[in-house]
């Protein structure tokens, strides 16, 4: 039986080539792995447009340590960040920053509604201390999009910063580096890239990078010297995952042939059509109306049925070789199936065969 396929937003599937990628082994200090690293950032850094102006800082570690450094080291120990939630990574990346001993504000607005950009302008004209704003391109925890075009326009005209978690957004969601104004983009190799877990990425602007030297509680985080370093010596500061920057070299070069960003974007809305209507042919509903759903994740009311219990979908759906994800909202029972990874039509045909047989198996449709 083939591997099961992840319909998880991250680790997720990716391609064998991918995966044989990883079957080198790499000296951090050879030159080869040092233009890898090279050609990698460059790639990184040209999918949002950002080669005038921004730079490429490559961390070990999952998304989360790539957000922690960026706002350990953008925000001055003085600063203020005004993070926008509507979910579970909006509410970590408060989370952090208050870890980190940052002065943080939260505007919350529930799980299906964007933040209004007229609230974010209010709330930033009203505390000048404020002088940050984090913002959620796709908010994985429901998969809901984010309007950063507004976002970033309020932000830029009351003359404050942006940084954003584009985790589960980046390569598939166009962002324009020389349109839409923001110091931070922080995404990860294993999402949209479909590379395999192990390095986050910060696209960050030059200029505000170079001005945050001293900015960081941390050694390991501090965004300032990872990049210094790598530009002086071509070398990572510290040990790097070789195989996985390997692996995303071989995962970008695939996405260049696949036809970049729009091809990535036009599979995974494909995907994502399959899906919700497939899975409304059981009967099954999403959480989010098509207007807020980017097709990255889709987050599904769960069968209404009395006896639904997520552990026994899973593993029913699982034996099937397909893995869900759980919901992770608290109001109301949702499951979670991701549209992005190595797969096209026919992985989504199959998980949706599948959802349907364990449903039938388990006795909550008809
Ligand atoms: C995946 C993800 C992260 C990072 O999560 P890790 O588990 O640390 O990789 C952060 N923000 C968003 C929106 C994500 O989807």
């Amino acid at each position: 039986m083939r591997e099961a396929i992840l319909l998880t937003p991250g680790p997720l599937t990716t391609s064998l080539a991918t995966k044989t990628a990883m079957l080198t082994d790499w000296g951090s200090w050879d030159s080869a792995f040092n233009a890898l690293t090279a050609g990698v950032c460059n790639d990184l850094v040209n999918i949002v447009h950002g080669g005038e102006t921004h730079v490429c800082v490559p961390l070990q570690g999952s998304g989360t340590f790539a957000v922690e450094a960026t706002i350990g080291t953008l925000v001055p120990k003085d600063g203020k960040l005004l993070v926008l939630v509507n979910g579970a990574y909006g509410r970590r990346m408060a989370q952090l920053t208050r870890v980190i001993g940052r002065q943080v504000e939260v505007y919350e607005t529930a799980d299906d509604q964007p933040a209004d950009p007229a609230e974010i302008a209010a709330r930033l004209a009203a505390d000048p201390a404020i002088t940050h704003v984090g913002a959620i391109h796709c908010e994985t925890s429901t998969g809901i999009l984010n309007p950063l075009a507004a976002i970033a326009d309020v932000v830029e005209r009351a003359g404050r910063r942006l940084i954003i978690d584009a985790m589960s957004a980046f390569g598939a969601l166009p962002v324009d580096a020389r349109e839409l104004r923001f110091d931070a983009l922080i995404a990860t190799s294993n999402k949209c890239l479909e590379g395999v877990p192990g390095v986050g990425f910060v696209i960050a602007r030059r200029e505000a990078l170079l001005a945050a030297s001293g900015n960081s509680h941390s050694l390991a985080l501090d965004l300032v010297d990872q990049y210094l370093y790598l530009q002086k010596t071509g070398q990572w500061r510290f040990t790097p995952p070789t195989h996985v920057v390997a692996a995303l070299a071989s995962a970008l070069e695939q996405y260049r042939l696949e036809g970049g960003q729009p091809a990535r974007l036009g599979r995974y809305a494909a995907n994502c059509r399959q899906l919700v209507s497939g899975l409304a042919r059981l009967g099954l509903r999403p959480l989010l109306e098509p207007s807020l759903q980017a097709p990255i994740i889709v987050t599904v009311h769960a069968p209404n049925h009395p006896d639904y219990e997520f552990k026994r979908f899973y593993e029913a759906v699982r034996a099937r070789g397909f893995v869900l994800y759980p919901g992770k909202l608290t109001e109301v029972e949702t499951f979670r199936v991701g549209c992005i990874g190595a797969i096209d039509s026919a992985e989504i045909g199959q998980a949706v065969a599948a959802i349907a047989d364990a449903l039938a198996e388990l006795g909550w449709i008809h």
